[in-house]
């Protein structure tokens, strides 16, 4: 993996969808890392840093629903999309409510996952820069009259909120 392109991380257990997906999104300068299971999703994140993850809603095992939850425990800033069959959208909502940053009804265009891929990496930036921008605030704030020790914990305060 480098530093110039996203990291992807697709996780479906229909293998032919899998590759043809992973393929495709290769070509398209995009890191991917593909598996076939949701408990395979979860150990690779642990080792990769992933910018954005696919996840199929519906897998034998740790379904997509527990594997977005585990994902967005662990990864604070990791983007995830889900990818959803027919008769599932609402479960797909559902998990936008838990913190997907949005579903995908397949077969979707590839037109509509790059922009959908786009998008989900604007907000992890946005929302990355975001709390950068306020710890820095902060820091210029309590610069001025804290000791080291108070500037110490007030950042780490910040880095967990
Ligand atoms: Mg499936």
């Amino acid at each position: 993996m480098t530093d110039t392109k996203i990291n992807l991380l697709i996780v479906d257990d229909e293998e032919q969808f899998l590759e043809s997906i992973s393929k495709s999104l290769q070509v398209r300068d995009f890191n991917v890392i593909a598996v076939n299971r949701g408990e395979k999703a979860i150990e690779a994140a642990r080792k990769n840093p992933i910018d954005i993850a696919l996840v199929d809603l519906k897998m034998p095992g740790i379904d997509g629903e527990e594997t977005l939850k585990a994902l967005k425990a662990e990864h604070k800033w990791m983007e995830v999309i889900i990818l959803t069959g027919h008769g599932t959208i609402d479960s797909a909502v559902e998990c936008t409510k838990m913190g997907a940053y949005s579903y995908l009804q397949k077969p979707c265009s590839l037109d509509e996952l790059m922009e959908s891929l786009k998008e989900a990496y604007k907000k992890k930036v946005m929302n990355k820069k975001k709390i950068a921008d306020k710890k820095m605030n902060e820091m210029l704030k309590i610069s001025l009259y804290g000791s080291p020790r108070e500037i110490m914990r007030k950042l780490k305060e910040i880095d967990k909120g």
